[in-house]
């Protein structure tokens, strides 16, 4: 039996990928969220403007998990690995929001009900943070007709990317919009019919730590997300592992992070000799705009700016010791990204 603890999309994806991959193990999932597996991306975007439903916004459906031999355990919290009797056990636990006193977070799926259920009504919103959640819930509540004011403690958007030029382009987009957008403030306004917070999140290693599992910024895993316990793996948030190709742990609180690690590990279980090995990547979507971002900035040396970010179509590369090691991208179609992660593996590989 494998038994999965925590019910996110790394979860669905690892039964997508076991199942498709020939594994005939029963799987139990254990989840805290009331709901089946969902994908995050419209929470603070298309489900928010009320664009889409739960219904959408969910891996499966329902009925797709015990059509696949996997026990789903639903609004059901372990409290301790030794409760998870398998023979396989998958930590998936995820992250869970800082919070800000009286503001809201938007982490779950009720999370982003309940703040389109207080949109409805709102005028006048302010969201703090300048991260994902921030820039994303800004774009989606002023597209709604709130009034938003934006704080922001650094000087730029998206702060750890480094990324100057597209934190200039938002910042005009967003006041082109109408946002009240304050960089290096503090100072929270009171009187907002809406609050919300996108300050971070923490991952939940706790289960892990007391159960004797090494965790530095997530719990540390193998390229191929197995921990010092034989039989015992983490993915997703949560995983602190190696990134063979860029030769170091890392710790990816995305998406498309989740979904690989996901399907990865699942064809691992059902016997298949893979691994992680892609350049990671991410996008994010404002006022109808995305961006992507390739590869890791971490210790890059230079920058080279090729395009516009105001006109839509850019590549900003990071460079260390003259190779690529990351890109941050607008506009570009399927060939040119293929390109650029070529361009990040070979950067990346001479750099390590
Ligand atoms: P985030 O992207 O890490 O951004 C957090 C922001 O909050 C940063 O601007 C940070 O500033 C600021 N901050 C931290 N503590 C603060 C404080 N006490 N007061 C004011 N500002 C503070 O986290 P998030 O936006 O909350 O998103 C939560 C998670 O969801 C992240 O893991 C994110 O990657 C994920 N997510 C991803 C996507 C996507 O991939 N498109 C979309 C939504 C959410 P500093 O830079 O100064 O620390």
């Amino acid at each position: 039996m494998i038994g999965i603890v925590g019910g996110g999309l790394a979860a669905a994806k690892l039964v997508e990928g076991y199942r498709e991959a020939g594994g005939t193990d029963e799987i139990t999932i254990w989840s805290q969220d009331p709901h089946g597996p969902y994908h995050r991306p419209p929470l603070s975007k298309r489900l928010l403007r009320g664009e889409a439903e739960p219904k959408d916004a969910l891996a499966h459906p329902p009925e797709w998990y015990a059509e696949h031999g996997v026990d789903l355990k639903l609004g059901d919290a372990v409290s301790s690995l030794d409760q998870v009797q398998a023979d396989t056990v998958v930590i998936a636990t995820g992250a869970r929001p800082r919070d800000l006193p009286g503001m809201l977070p938007l982490r779950t799926l009720d999370d982003a009900l309940e703040l389109r259920r207080r949109a409805e009504t709102a005028s006048t919103a302010v969201v703090v943070g300048g991260g994902f959640i921030g820039c994303e819930v800004t774009a989606s509540l002023t597209q709604l007709g709130v009034q938003v004011t934006q704080i922001v403690r650094e000087p730029l958007v998206f702060a750890p990317l480094q990324a100057q030029a597209l934190s200039d382009t938002l910042h005009e987009t967003y006041r082109e919009h109408g946002v009240d957008l304050r960089l290096e403030a503090s100072d929270i306004p009171t009187g907002a019919d809406l609050t919300v917070a996108g300050i971070g999140v923490q991952p939940n290693v706790e289960l892990a730590r007391e159960a004797g599992h090494e965790v530095r910024s997530g719990i540390v895993v193998n390229e191929r997300f197995e921990t010092a316990k034989p039989g015992v793996y983490a993915i997703g948030d949560v995983a602190e592992f190696f990134d063979p190709v860029f030769g170091r742990h890392r710790r990816i609180e995305h998406w498309s992070n989740a979904a690989y690690h996901g399907t990865t590990l699942g064809k691992i279980l059902a016997g298949e000799d893979t691994r992680y090995d892609i350049v990671s990547s991410f996008f994010s979507e404002e006022f109808g705009q995305s961006f992507k971002l390739f590869g890791d900035a971490l210790d890059h040396d230079d920058t080279a700016l090729e395009g516009d970010f105001r006109e839509g179509k850019a590549v900003l590369r990071f460079l260390r010791g003259g190779g690529v090691v990351c890109a941050v991208t607008m506009g570009q179609d399927e060939d040119a990204e293929n390109a650029l992660k070529d361009e990040i593996r070979a950067g990346a590989a001479a750099a390590a």
